[in-house]
């Protein structure tokens, strides 16, 4: 009789992480302790993980953490791993979106999104003309047929930042790190946003940490949302239960419906608590 599969490991998992910025130092500054949490690894599909909390209270530096960032990483103390293992640096299966438009200004659209598919060319062993075809099938994806050979300059904000959607999104990361990619765009803007990020997240099937200050935005995006203490930060509460199922939907109808409205509620309640240092 063959053997049952063992669990496979958590996707990402942080073990009593600590971060101290310049340790040592009077200046010193403990971002993150004592931070736990486990993302199992889900046949087919991932979760969403949408971070809130006060500014400067550890979120980017728990993603920075994640991908292995060289100014961040390591932690001061415990362990961050992706799949069991320990994070050493930055990797293919990490892919990271932020909030300033991160395309290269000199590169078009086309060349931008095959960037990381030349950078990486010897691994995938990929011609030319193939990286070109599926750099052009993830471009119409994000809604951008036809600005190939535009440059980023001649782009609005939104569609810039559709570039870096479709620049980590064709290289198929097992994990995305999203750090407020949405909050330098309007409100019709966003909207257009998570309605490309819901709709695309079936395709992908990653593992998404989302770091946002807008509590609509996490609930509406999130299986799962962390709130983040005041530094040094670790997980307050973690929210899954009150959160309506949002995949796939109209964020705007959503948005306006009363479930969603408690749920925000909720969350915000929390919010105020942990962030007056009353959890
Ligand atoms: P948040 O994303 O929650 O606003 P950050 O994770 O960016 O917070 O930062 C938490 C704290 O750590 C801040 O006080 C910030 O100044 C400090 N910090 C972040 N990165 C560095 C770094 N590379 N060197 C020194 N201090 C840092």
């Amino acid at each position: 009789m063959s053997e049952p599969n063992p669990m496979p490991p958590p996707v990402v998992e942080a073990v009593d992480v600590e971060k101290t910025f310049a340790a040592g130092t009077k200046k010193a500054y403990t971002a993150l302790k004592g931070l736990n949490f486990r993302i199992e690894d889900l046949p087919g599909q991932g979760e969403f993980i949408s971070i809130v909390g006060p500014s400067g209270c550890g979120k980017s530096t728990i993603l920075n953490l994640i991908q292995g960032f060289p100014d961040v990483h390591p932690p001061t103390r415990g362990e961050m791993r992706v799949r069991g293992e320990e994070v050493t640096g930055p990797g293919r299966d990490r892919g990271m979106i932020f909030q300033r438009y991160s395309s290269f200004p000199h590169r078009t659209v086309l060349r931008n999104v095959t960037f990381g598919l030349e950078l990486h060319r010897e691994e995938h062993g990929l011609s030319r003309e193939q990286m070109d075809r599926l750099a052009r099938e993830w471009i119409a994806k994000v809604g951008l047929g036809g600005h190939e050979g535009k440059y980023p300059h001649q782009l609005s904000g939104g569609q810039q930042q559709r570039v870096a959607i479709a620049r980590t999104l064709v290289l198929k990361p097992r994990i995305i790190l999203m750090d407020e990619p949405f909050s330098a765009l309007d409100e019709p803007t966003r909207y257009e946003m998570q309605k490309l990020i819901t709709h695309l997240w079936h395709e992908v099937e990653a593992t998404v940490f989302l770091v946002t200050h807008s509590l609509g935005e996490a609930v509406f995006l999130g299986d799962r949302v962390w709130i983040i203490t005041n530094a040094p930060g670790r997980i307050g509460q973690e929210f899954s239960d009150v959160l309506p199922p949002t995949r796939d939907a109209d964020p705007l109808l959503v948005q306006e419906s009363q479930d969603f409205k408690d749920a925000v509620g909720e969350v915000a309640h929390a919010f105020f608590e942990i962030q007056a240092g009353r959890v």
